[in-house]
């Protein structure tokens, strides 16, 4: 294993009714709240009267930030960076999906900051405080509710980067089943996607000794193999919302890190991918992922960890094949998978052609090659995407 030091600070509150905790846990914050949400879902299911009506009882001062776009944009922080000034915002409520807590996340560390908030996503200053934030999850993919992580678009520059702090941890995050009920069938299968993805960044490690992590992201990518269809019949079924919403938290919040490095590659080059396009993020990991693993398997001497995965989670028979042949057939299988959920297959599905594959070979460049399982170059990066038109 790797040496590390686990410190997850986020007090998770999990499960039905569980939104009456807000009232607890802004007890300790002080009078002015910004709320920050998305583009309308929350109005229209009701969960924005619902944190309205516990928000006015308290007696907070509520401010507010609509219309936080999926793949948040710099301009839509920077607004809440002034809100924060201008008024003296005490605490950050994000209540929404991944796209709204990593732009509240933004937000907490641009307002603590004089310069421009780009230069700490692009790593160029490091921030030393950020203001406390709080979230109320309604879309089950990105872990961002339990972790560190932020990612957030220059739309001028075309640049979508990921960044993390440790001052942006969520103080807490409030996550009931139910307020995923609404979230439309393709949705859910970019939830259902990235996470997947999230757990095989992470199992794609070479760091030795890591049975138990390794079970771990077995286990979890198993559960969703098998509860995901069932929730794509049934997408008001508390049990497998609950399930699919846990393995979201889990996928990404440190537990599968704990002493194994990850790739982290396939998101590096979706982000480049939305970064020109604009795409949802989990349909274009859905695309990038089995060509990543393809070219990565080739690439390799050691086909142990694609033919274990096949074995353990796809059950793949290794019985008279070679290694090789028992990889592919994993790979084949995922590929399998999530094109039985609606999930898409090739850029082409969105109508990207290779009009501008250098430019997003040379956007997933921004901080330099990358990779921890294959190292990927630019030369790489325009491979995989080639694969995936
Ligand atoms: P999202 O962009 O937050 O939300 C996608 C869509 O789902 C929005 O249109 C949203 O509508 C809708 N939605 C959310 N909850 C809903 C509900 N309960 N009912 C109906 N519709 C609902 O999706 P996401 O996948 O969670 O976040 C994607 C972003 O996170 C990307 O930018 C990605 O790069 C990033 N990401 C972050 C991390 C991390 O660790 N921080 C990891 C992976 C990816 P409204 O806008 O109307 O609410
Ligand atoms: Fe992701």
């Amino acid at each position: 294993m790797e040496n590390f030091v686990f410190h997850n600070p986020t007090k998770l509150i999990f499960g039905k009714g569980q939104l009456s905790a807000l009232r607890t846990e802004l007890a300790d914050y002080g009078q002015n709240v910004l709320l920050v949400y998305g583009g309308g879902s929350i109005k229209r299911n009701g969960i924005y009267d619902r944190v309205m009506a516990i928000l006015r009882e308290m007696g907070k001062n509520v401010y507010e930030l609509p219309g936080v776009e999926p793949n948040p944009r710099l301009s839509t922080v920077n607004k809440g960076i002034e809100i924060c000034k201008r008024e003296n915002i005490d605490f950050l409520l994000a209540v929404g999906g991944g796209s709204v807590i990593d732009c509240t996340k933004a937000i907490a560390i641009g307002a603590r900051y004089d310069g421009d908030v780009w230069d700490i996503i692009m790593r160029r200053v490091n921030a030393t405080s950020a203001l406390p934030l709080g979230t109320v999850l309604t879309h089950a993919a990105t872990g961002s509710e339990m972790n560190n992580i932020s990612v957030i678009t220059n739309w001028e520059t075309k640049d979508k980067v990921g960044w993390s702090s440790p001052h942006v941890y969520p103080k807490f995050s409030i996550l009931d089943p139910t307020h995923t009920f609404t979230v439309p069938k393709e949705q859910t299968v970019y939830g259902i996607v990235d996470m997947m993805s999230h757990v095989l960044e992470q199992y794609f490690s070479k760091s030795p000794n890591t049975p138990v992590l390794e079970r771990f992201c077995e286990s979890i990518l198993r559960t969703i193999v098998e509860t995901a269809p069932k929730l794509m019949e049934d997408l008001t079924n508390y049990e497998y919302r609950e399930t699919i919403m846990y393995c979201g938290t889990l996928a990404l919040n440190g537990l599968l890190a704990m002493g194994m490095a990850g790739d982290w590659g396939t998101h590096r080059i979706e982000h480049a991918v939305s970064a020109v396009y604009d795409i949802p993020h989990g349909g274009g990991l859905a695309i990038l992922f089995p060509n990543w693993m393809k070219y990565a398997l080739d690439e390799d001497e050691d086909v142990s960890r694609f033919t274990q995965l096949a074995i353990r989670v796809f059950d793949v028979d290794p019985a008279g094949k070679s290694d090789r042949e028992v990889a592919l057939e994993g790979i084949e299988r995922l590929r399998a998978f999530w094109d039985s959920l609606g999930a898409p297959s090739r850029l082409a599905d969105y109508g990207i052609d290779d009009s501008k594959l250098e430019l997003m070979a040379e956007k997933s460049m921004i901080k330099g090659e990358f990779g921890r399982f294959k190292r990927m170059t630019k030369t790489d990066v325009l491979e995989v995407l080639r694969m995936s038109l």
